[in-house]
């Protein structure tokens, strides 16, 4: 199999000339990226970087971080990119915990790398802004003997965001990154020539398999430093992008944007969403307003890139889909400690994936207390409950850890806030369990409002649906906005705790 370097190399003789990146006013084609990289590599060998170091990156989606990426790929170095935002310590962290022998950070990140107790110890590159950088690597020579890892080499090390402690490093080789490349292409049917936003962070599995995405298909990856739902519907209608693939919050952003009536959307015709479950409200409202010709929810983890797939995502109701081409799933009872029994049809259970999937990693970085919580027998736990309906279709309904236990019932938020985000003054809502004397938990609901709508409304909708009484919220609380992780994520511990 190819490495992702080759993959890059590959891209550059098919096409020279077809666009592979644009920041701003500056672009790269394919030949002109493949030419930058190799002498990018350069640079690598004199940080001193061998086979298989890391090269902490602290960057957000700028064409120097793809750059980087690509480097790292034909340098056999891997990839380690982290969140932009980091703090001093959590810098530390990362290159503690890595083992990172050199770092590359733009200027949000400068205070942060001062900062680091470690981060002076290292080489380290930082990128202004303008094209002082690709000026700089231009300059010098190409390195040689290029592409140097093989496929089994690991490609990148992504952090998944822990949600108790230090998140836990996740190395992919550069086999399974392809895979999840290719599968990425397969299931969102991308055609040669594709477009797409890169506003997905490059630190997070949906930034990087974007990327990756885009060179298989010699596609144009539309770099977004930070995410701006304005600024995404320009680049949208600027650059006629076809393919979309972002988590639920950030459509939900776009759509709620002044601007998003007047922009001009018709040009894409892929909707694709990942990391965290849609509404039935938004899943409506986007095929409404897209009128995509597929909508695939894409069910699936830093860990393995695929569990399933469903492109026909706004369909009710709404499903996770099945299986990816690379994957292999069951249901396994929520109280089991092992993987051997199955549940039943329609009744809820801990979903796990097959190991040896082309997409797995093959187990945390160093962290073997994460491998024996994760992986039973060949099968990764995903911590994700849901249910099988007849015809094999999956139904994601929340984490084992977010289910709320009230009055002895079993509840997952999801169900609860499809039902509520279907009113008409709803635009977001998050369901939690929050302590109660004597239910244990009770449901709370956190909405932000399109106007003005009462809980009294709210409760009404709820009892004329088809949800059990015991799951209607009890409380609701109006907030200005829902706490978010970096790439989008609703942050529930959060509300849990009522902060
Ligand atoms: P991450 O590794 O950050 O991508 O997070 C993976 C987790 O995000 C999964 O285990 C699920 O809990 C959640 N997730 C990812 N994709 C979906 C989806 N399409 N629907 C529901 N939850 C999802």
């Amino acid at each position: 199999m190819f490495d992702i370097g080759r993959t890059l190399l590959a891209a550059a003789a098919r096409d020279r000339s077809s666009l592979a990146l644009v920041d701003g006013e500056q672009t790269l084609t394919y030949g002109e990226l493949a030419e930058l990289a190799t002498r990018a590599v350069t640079l690598l060998d004199g940080l001193g970087l061998q086979a298989g170091d890391r090269l902490l990156v602290v960057m957000q989606n700028r064409i120097e971080t793809a750059l980087a990426y690509w480097a790292t790929q034909l340098a056999d170095v891997i990839f380690t990119p982290v969140n932009w935002r980091v703090k001093p310590g959590e810098l530390d962290f990362f290159l503690r915990d890595s083992g990172a022998r050199a770092i590359i950070h733009c200027g949000a990140a400068a205070d942060a790398v001062a900062a680091s107790e470690l981060a002076g110890g290292l080489p380290t590159v930082a990128i202004d802004q303008g094209e002082a950088f690709l000026d700089r690597v231009s300059a010098l020579p190409p390195a040689a003997g290029l592409p140097r890892a093989s496929a089994d080499r690991l490609s990148v090390l992504l952090y998944t965001s822990g949600t108790t402690g230090p998140g836990k490093g996740v190395p992919r080789s550069h086999q399974a990154e392809r895979a999840a490349g290719l599968a990425h292409v397969a299931q969102n049917a991308y055609l040669s020539g594709e477009a797409t936003l890169g506003i997905m962070p490059l630190y997070h599995t949906m930034g990087v398999r974007s990327l990756l995405a885009m060179a298989l298909t010699n596609g144009l990856f539309v770099c977004q430093h930070k995410f701006d739902a304005g600024q995404s519907l320009e680049l949208i209608a600027r650059h006629r992008l076809t393919a979309l693939y972002l988590v639920p919050t950030l459509y939900h952003d776009m759509l709620a944007h002044p601007s998003f009536a007047a922009t001009d959307i018709t040009s894409v015709r892929k909707l694709g969403f990942a990391g965290a479950p849609m509404t039935a409200s938004l899943l409506a409202r986007l095929d409404a307003a897209f009128s995509p010709d597929l909508f695939v929810n894409h069910y699936g983890s830093t860990e393995i890139y695929t569990f399933t797939t469903n492109r026909h995502a706004p369909k009710t109701p709404p499903s996770a889909g099945r299986a990816g081409i690379n994957s292999e799933i069951r249901l396994v009872p929520l109280d089991a400690d092992g993987v051997d029994d199955d549940v039943a049809i329609g009744e809820p259970g801990q979903i796990v994936a097959r190991l040896s999937s082309d997409e797995a990693f093959s187990g945390y970085w160093y962290r073997p207390d994460a491998d024996a919580k994760a992986i039973r027998d060949g099968w990764y736990l995903t911590g994700d409950v849901g249910y099988l309906d007849a015809e094999g279709n999956l139904f994601v309904t929340g984490r084992i850890d977010d289910m709320i236990i009230s009055g002895g019932e079993n509840i997952l938020p999801t169900e609860i806030e499809s039902v509520i985000s279907l009113h008409p003054g709803v635009l977001d809502v998050v369901v939690v369990g929050q302590p109660d004397e004597r239910l244990g938990q009770r449901v709370a609901a956190y909405v932000t409002a399109a106007g003005t709508v009462s809980p009294q409304e709210l409760d009404a909708w709820c009892r004329q649906s088809d949800l059990a009484d015991f799951k209607r919220p009890r409380d609701y609380v109006f907030v200005e906005e829902l706490p978010k992780s970096p790439v989008g994520k609703i942050l529930r511990r959060l509300l849990v705790a009522a902060e």
